[in-house]
């Protein structure tokens, strides 16, 4: 049985996968391109440079699109961002980073031996990065090792409380100290407008399968004039072949389809104020009806929503099903997504519903929480 029906048959609100849903031109070309090595057809040797299909322009409209100089393909944002760590830093070398960072984000920095301090949020219930926190711990790894973090890391948006943290701030004081800025834009770009430079980034990730609308996997590594010839350095022996990159990286349906979908995402970020107003919208509805918190900043500014919901968790404690009771419940209205058996508190993403479905959606928790409480 490896049979899949979500978004056909759903309303999927599983907020790693709302960015990543596909439409029909994505899967009329993603079938073209499902065989192994598709994309190698008319291949020189170099994947951003193939012309047949466009590659090549690809790569050009997504530094444009980025405001970046280069980029390239990737397998995706983790990969990105092993490959600006392993180019940038030796073993002991140290990152700056936010505490509400991936854990793909610790990960690549452990494959290199690099030392992470992190910039604490706020904490409880808004989980706020503040941008001097930055300058305050690029302060303290000074004191402590003498020198300056090699790199620091921000996390645009974090895939716990959807938080929006001002990059462009950290890119600031990272440029007084001459810390070159890394910029995770895996739960921002493809969804709402990243001007890279502009935010003082010297490097940016994607996620593509996570906000472009594709198949994985995928994501872009984009950077500036300054890094360009570092980052992508080619091999000694082979001269076309990108080091950090291995040679090559999305290598049949994910890179096609992303020129399928380029198109469809500059579209898109365009109508991101109205994707926060759902969001916002969906917010006001939960927590009016009772013992429902949205945590992170208020009022939000992304799709991703982290409520926390005593009301639901009192629920399951008289429910037969205990807390699976929210998941059926929701199953049974054509709504999937939340993890089976959470009910203290949740994840949920409004990200490309219609209206309609988004109220769909809050009248669901509605019926289910009158149904149940008292
Ligand atoms: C999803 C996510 C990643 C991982 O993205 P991949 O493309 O799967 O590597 C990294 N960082 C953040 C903040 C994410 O939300």
């Amino acid at each position: 049985m490896i049979e899949r029906k979500r978004e056909e048959y759903y309303i999927n609100v599983n907020p790693l996968q709302t960015g990543g849903r596909t439409n029909s031109e994505v899967r009329k070309v993603a079938l073209q391109y499902v065989d192994g090595y598709s994309v190698c057809d008319y291949c020189k040797g170099m994947l951003h440079l193939i012309e047949k299909p466009p590659i090549c322009d690809l790569t050009r409209e997504l530094s444009r699109f980025l405001d970046m100089d280069e980029s390239r393909i990737t397998l995706g944002a983790r990969e990105g961002k092993f490959a600006v760590i392993h180019t940038l830093l030796q073993p002991g070398d140290t990152i700056v980073c936010d505490s509400n960072r991936h854990y793909t984000t610790y990960v690549a920095a452990e494959r290199v031996g690099a030392k992470i301090y992190e910039v604490e949020s706020t904490g409880y219930p808004s989980y706020e990065i503040r941008p001097e926190g930055y300058r305050e711990m690029i302060e303290k790894i000074r004191s402590e090792t003498n020198k300056p973090p090699k790199l620091a890391i921000l996390t645009h948006v974090d895939g716990e409380y959807g938080n929006l943290t001002p990059a462009k701030e950290i890119g600031e004081i990272c440029k007084e100290y001459d810390v070159p800025f890394l910029l995770n834009a895996a739960y921002t770009a493809g969804r709402m407008e990243v001007k890279g430079k502009e935010l003082g980034a010297d490097f940016l990730v994607c996620s593509c399968h996570k906000g472009f609308g594709v198949p994985g996997a995928i994501g872009i590594l984009a950077t500036t004039n300054r890094w360009v010839n570092e980052l992508f350095r080619k091999s000694q022996v082979y001269k076309k072949k990108d080091v950090e990159l291995l040679g090559c990286t999305a290598r049949s349906l994910a890179v096609a389809t992303l020129i399928a979908a380029l198109p469809y995402v500059k579209e898109r970020v365009k109508k991101w104020d109205e994707e926060v107003e759902k969001a916002r919208w969906f917010v006001d509805r939960m927590e009016g009806l009772g013992n429902i918190t949205q945590l992170g900043v208020r009022p939000t500014q992304h799709d991703l929503l982290r409520f926390e919901t005593p009301l639901l968790r009192e629920i399951g404690k008289h429910h037969r099903k205990k807390g699976y009771f929210l998941y059926y419940e929701l199953e049974k209205r054509g709504i999937i997504g939340l993890k089976p058996g959470q009910t203290d508190w949740f994840k949920l993403s409004t990200y490309g519903l219609t209206w309609d479905q988004v109220k769909y959606l809050y009248e669901a928790f509605e019926e289910i929480v009158k149904k149940f409480s008292g």
